[in-house]
């Protein structure tokens, strides 16, 4: 994988000034799985997701930002020439979206072996990460779902032990 230095100066302007790329793979040109015309770059920042599409060698370039509190999964699959990562996305709709595949699951197709499983590996740290930590990721019901207090009725991560807001102990 690596940086590539010209998909990071093309992100520039659309990353925050506080954000850094942390893995960017981009799909083969050419190839079984690979995209032939407009070859599509991931960037997987520490806050969101990425993904660019040259379409017509930089005259227009479209991109899309998926945040990770609405990826769900992450998916790899390794071919014998190249390599897919799926990502599943809560509302994510195809017809709008730069990735294709099916309805809320995006795919990342035409990488090599070792740039899928960069992106698949990083991506899924960052699902634990957000898991366990802000737990902003899914509505009520999910696993590291929430608690309200009882007190003021903050939402607060379930791992919380206190209100964030009042500072009220939480009821498990
Ligand atoms: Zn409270």
């Amino acid at each position: 994988m690596g940086v590539n230095a010209g998909d990071v100066s093309a992100a520039k302007s659309i990353l925050w000034p506080d954000e850094k790329v942390q893995v960017t793979v981009r799909q083969r040109r050419v190839g079984p799985g690979g995209s032939v015309t407009a070859p599509t770059s991931v960037l997987a920042t520490d806050k969101r997701i990425i993904i660019l599409n040259r379409a017509t060698l930089g005259i227009r370039q479209d991109y899309e930002v998926i945040p990770y509190r609405q990826v769900t999964s992450v998916r790899l699959e390794h071919g014998v020439i190249s390599s897919s990562v799926f990502i599943r996305v809560q509302g994510y709709d195809k017809d709008q979206g730069l990735l294709k595949n099916g309805r809320e699951e995006g795919e990342i197709d035409g990488l090599s072996n070792s740039d899928a499983k960069a992106l698949a590996d990083f991506l899924n740290r960052k699902l634990d990460d957000s898991n366990s930590s802000s737990g902003s990721g899914q509505e009520d019901g999910g696993l590291g779902g929430f608690r309200y207090c009882t007190k003021c009725g903050t939402k607060n991560p379930d791992s919380a032990r206190f209100c964030s807001k009042c500072g009220s102990p939480l009821e498990s």
